[in-house]
């Protein structure tokens, strides 16, 4: 795992001062393939840049107008929590191999290789039913 975190102090627009967090991640996670169920790796890189504001009245004031994430001042401010967070907002919600190293079975069905097979296509048997 790398990560970097790197505060500035930047001068917006309006001429005010502002503190910044530039967040920088790279972690490699162990998931379960939800096509073959096998653990894959899954490579995440997240990347934000958080603007420190005095407090929570003012996150909630100023977090319409902004592009950038809020961060409220604080003294007992949590930087592994933050970066978990980050993660976690990146991770695939379906993780999956790019190549599965198992044989997958498919269960898709194509409606054209039922017709071919003879059987009735489900939706021409329920048309049939309701002309009845
Ligand atoms: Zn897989």
């Amino acid at each position: 795992m790398y990560w970097s975190a790197s505060f500035a102090l930047r001068v917006d627009q309006a001429g005010r001062q502002s503190v910044w967090l530039d967040l920088a991640v790279d972690v490699s996670l162990e998931q379960i393939c939800q096509r073959c169920l096998q653990p894959v790796t899954v490579a995440v890189h997240a990347e934000s840049a958080f603007r420190f504001v005095a407090s929570e009245a003012v996150a909630e004031q100023e977090d319409d107008d902004c592009e950038e994430d809020l961060l409220v001042t604080s003294r007992t401010f949590d930087l592994a929590a933050l970066i978990e967070d980050e993660v976690l907002l990146e991770l695939p919600l379906v993780p999956r191999h790019e190549v599965c190293p198992v044989p997958v079975k498919t269960t898709i069905a194509d409606p054209e290789f039922d017709q071919a097979d003879g059987k009735p296509n489900p939706f021409a048997a329920l048309a049939a039913l309701k002309g009845r």
